[in-house]
């Protein structure tokens, strides 16, 4: 049992508190409190930390680890179709699974650096699997998301062989569930089996990245654009496609793939209506700023997000797309983009929102009494009255530091 003194305490369910105390047992939140109330001797031992801001652990609900091999291999594009060519590249198609060795390297070097940042829980997109055991070895909790793809795919046989793989996977400490990748390289028939497979996981999330790009927006309207003369290059195109004649978001609604356990990833392109559907449907906007600069779509409509009333969670999207995997700069980047929105809604959705959207609350995402201790400690100048201020500005890896970590890791389930 001990009992953590800081500077600032940042609970996220209740407003910060200036000198507050954190109370542990056994890997749990026993007692939370501000600076003036009694801490009874129950509490065990005071550690007085000083100067730091203690937060729990950040939720990082977008990335692919098994890209991280690709750090700085692709550069920034103008256009989308430009970088996913350059993508292919060096990668090969996603189907390619490449030099195992090399990637399970990268992705361990990347989970201890998400570790390093602060990160608690993490929503991994995987298409080859290859990686879901690596995030146990950082500490690291939540969802791998075994990512389905295929244009031209005619039937559910894909989901089929995805559930037998699943199923077939050892205990871990993350959970393993579906995604498609995105409305313009899976085929009607995939999204109609991952929508129904989605149905039969929940409450397990599940993940689709959508209204990422205009040219996404251009072929899902009007079947037109440079993807679909990138599809008619790769010899996946498929003349009986029916043109959905709607916006990317609201043809996955129809699919019936917007559910409350929804992951919809990106949505730079998403109209008020489109955030009205997704809110209506309790799922979840996973926002990743830094990968939509960089793969040449845009700032995120950041304001409108929190403005519609949909749950907003970050994701930094993987290291093929973005400089690192600190998700306090993802954090940074949001606040840039749109300064309006308050600093404690940014600070939610990196913490509880990202959370909820994983179906990890009732142990993590903030620090009340009966949630895993995984506490980030943020080293402070002498002087922060702003302390959500200071948060979202961006914190450097040397001023994060875990004050307190859960427990053995459990197993799955
Ligand atoms: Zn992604």
């Amino acid at each position: 049992m001990t009992c953590l003194r800081a500077a600032w305490v940042v609970p996220i369910d209740q407003p910060p508190m200036a000198g507050g105390w954190v109370a542990i047992d056994e890997g749990r939140i026993i007692g939370i409190g501000p600076a003036e109330a009694p801490v009874a001797s129950v509490y065990g031992p005071i550690t007085d930390l000083g100067d730091v801001a203690l937060l729990p652990g950040l939720v990082n609900a977008h990335t692919h680890l098994e890209l991280s091999w690709l750090r700085g291999a692709v550069p920034r594009a103008e256009q989308f179709t430009d970088w996913v060519q350059a993508l292919f590249a060096v990668r090969g198609r996603p189907t390619d699974v490449g030099d195992l060795a090399r990637i399970r390297e990268a992705a361990l070097e990347t989970v201890l650096a998400m570790r390093a940042h602060g990160t608690s829980l993490v929503g991994d997109i995987s298409n080859s699997l290859a990686v879901a055991d690596i995030p146990a070895v950082a500490g690291l909790r939540g969802w791998t998301f075994h990512e389905l793809l295929g244009f031209g795919e005619r039937d559910d046989a894909q989901v089929t062989r995805s559930r037998e793989r699943r199923e077939a996977m050892g205990p871990s400490t993350l959970g393993v569930s579906v995604a498609a990748h995105a409305p313009y390289s899976v085929s009607r028939e995939l999204l109609d089996a991952v929508a129904a497979e989605a149905r039969r996981l929940s409450p397990a999330p599940v993940s689709v990245h959508v209204a990422e790009s205009p040219e996404e927006d251009a072929l899902i309207r009007n079947g037109t654009g440079p993807w679909r003369g990138l599809l008619e290059r790769m010899g996946v195109w498929r003349n009986d496609w029916r043109v959905p004649g709607v916006s990317p978001v609201a043809y996955l609604h129809g699919v019936g793939l917007l559910q409350p356990h929804t992951l919809a990833v990106h949505c730079a392109q998403a109209s008020d209506e489109d955030l009205e559907l997704l809110r209506m449907a309790g799922a979840t906007v996973v926002t990743c700023p830094r990968s939509n600069r960089w793969v040449g779509v845009g700032a995120p409509p950041i304001g409108r997000f929190y403005a519609s009333g949909v749950r907003v969670g970050f994701g930094t999207d993987s290291l093929a797309s973005v400089e690192d995997v600190n998700l306090f700069s993802e954090v940074a980047a949001a606040h840039a983009v749109a300064p309006q929105v308050p600093a404690a809604r940014l600070l939610a959705s990196a913490t509880l929102d990202g959370a909820r959207a994983l179906g990890l609350a009732a142990d993590y995402g903030s620090l009340t009494v009966g949630k895993c201790a995984d506490i980030v400690a943020v080293s402070l100048p002498s002087t922060v009255d702003d302390i959500e201020g200071h948060l979202v500005a961006g914190v450097a890896a040397e001023h994060v530091s875990w004050a307190s970590t859960r427990g053995a890791l459990g197993a799955r389930g």
